[in-house]
């Protein structure tokens, strides 16, 4: 786990860290494709499983998951009125999409919705 105040603030360090969690839970995986679920690395005197190290990882790609999610939450402002926007999900039929939208009072062009194309459920 990070120490928070080396945690980027800026919008485009929050997602290069995300790809970063994403590269690291990969990483993980590949060790465990190599050696093993429940092996260590022969030099780790704490014996950390490849197992507890990918759970480690994940639960730090799911902070940084989140991170950015309240990130898109709130930006890209509205072109209408540069307000924040919300971001609202929602789980259809066929998978899951959403969309940014601008609930400013006082937004001249009222509503301003950025579709977030809906990414269809995988077959399982
Ligand atoms: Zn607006």
């Amino acid at each position: 786990m990070t120490d928070p105040a080396y945690l980027p603030k800026d919008p485009l360090g929050k997602i290069v860290r995300l790809g970063e969690e994403c590269a690291e839970v990969q990483k993980e995986i590949a060790k465990i494709q190599r050696f093993g679920l429940f092996s260590y690395h022969p030099r780790d005197l704490d014996k950390v499983s490849n197992c507890a190290r990918l759970i480690r990882e994940i639960h730090d790609l799911e902070f940084a998951i989140e991170r950015v999610k309240d990130l898109l939450a709130s930006w890209p402002k509205c072109p209408g009125c540069n307000s924040p926007m919300d971001y609202v999900s929602s789980l259809l039929t066929g998978g899951i999409g959403g969309s940014l939208v601008c609930t400013s009072d006082d937004c001249p062009s009222a509503s301003v919705v950025i579709e977030v194309p809906m990414v269809p459920k995988e077959e399982s």
